[in-house]
């Protein structure tokens, strides 16, 4: 139950609940906000004077719940996604950030296609250890270097938890890899932030799973999260993972937050990469996340799946074209 209970409140009622209904309580200006567990139904007799307003779920999916608040807004930078913009936001850039010189010239690109967001990890979560991790700081300095001179947001993952901070420092969204969204360090890290916070579905996740990851940081105090739908594993293995568009259709028809999709690591190879981008932008998502590389076969990490500079010029000119259509507004 998301309980907005009168500033007045008792201390004692308020423990109370943090005890008996594992609630996490928030303050607001008009209001103390006390999230409990699901199974808590029921409003005792000495609270009910207390209690502005009250929703009860059927599940644990409660502040990301579109039966909570309509559609939430959240910055990307300057711009902003979700709530009554119908803004598409397109966000590209290498998996890893590799050089000063291969990063500016991504950068360059992004700014010459009129793209103002920039993605490239520097502390990789990679499945062998013995592949690529990143350039960890030396990257997310260069990465603040490339938002000084270009003016571009920047995008970037964080590891684990001992990297939370420099990325919160370094990034304007901090993205929550598929293999780090359980991780309570940073979801508690990135709570206590007002970062844009971006998380990606775990490929063995499932949708309640996933919103409750969402959960963690919005009942820590960050609003500014955004979902991002980048494949889950199925039986088939011709393609890297499976885009879930139903996922897409369940997040946009239940949740308050905006949607993002990222075809890249869905299809794992180059090929399909705008006709995805396409589906998925045909759905009404607030926004995609593409990986595109100058050189993408001497890529470092993920090369079968990022796009060289003129495929990402189609891809922006096609999704443009397809948000007009559509009444959207690319930004
Ligand atoms: C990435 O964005 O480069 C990445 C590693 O994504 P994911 O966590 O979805 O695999
Ligand atoms: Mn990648």
């Amino acid at each position: 139950m998301i309980l907005h209970l009168k500033k007045s409140t008792p201390v004692d009622l308020i423990n109370w609940l943090k005890e008996e209904a594992y609630a996490r309580i928030l303050e607001f200006d008009s209001y103390t906000q006390a999230v409990t567990t699901k199974a808590f139904k029921e409003i005792p007799e000495f609270l009910s004077s207390f209690v502005i307003e009250n929703w009860t779920f059927e599940t644990d999916i409660q502040l990301a719940s579109l039966d909570y608040t309509e559609k939430r807004e959240v910055s990307i930078g300057q711009d902003k996604i979700g709530g009554l913009t119908k803004n598409i936001h397109l966000i590209a850039g290498p998996c890893s950030v590799e050089s000063e010189e291969q990063i500016f010239q991504v950068a360059h690109k992004l700014v010459e296609l009129g793209i103002k967001s920039l993605r490239a990890g520097s502390f990789k979560p990679r499945t062998s250890p013995y592949s690529y991790m990143g350039m960890g700081k030396e990257g997310l300095e260069l990465l603040s270097k490339v938002r000084k001179e270009t003016g571009l947001n920047i995008v970037s993952e964080v590891r684990d938890a001992t990297n939370v901070d420099l990325v919160l420092e370094h990034a304007d969204v901090v993205q929550i890899g598929t293999k780090s969204m359980y991780d309570h360090g940073i979801l508690n890290a990135c709570g206590n932030s007002d970062k844009t916070i971006l998380i990606k579905r775990g490929f063995g996740t499932t949708l309640q799973e996933f919103v409750q990851a969402a959960e963690f940081v919005l009942c820590a105090g960050n609003e500014n999260v955004i979902l991002c739908e980048r494949g889950i594993r199925t039986f088939e293995s011709k393609t890297r993972f499976t885009l879930d568009l139903c996922g897409v259709a369940y997040l946009k028809h239940h949740c308050n937050l905006p949607i993002i999709v990222d075809p890249s690591h869905a299809l794992g190879y180059r090929y399909g990469i705008i006709d995805l981008a396409k589906a998925s932008t045909a759905m009404g998502i607030d926004g995609l996340l593409v990986e595109s590389h100058p050189n993408p076969s001497a890529a470092l990490s993920d090369s079968a799946q990022q796009i060289n500079f003129k495929t990402l010029e189609i891809l922006k000119s096609e999704i443009k074209n397809l948000s007009l259509a559509l009444n959207l507004n690319l930004t």
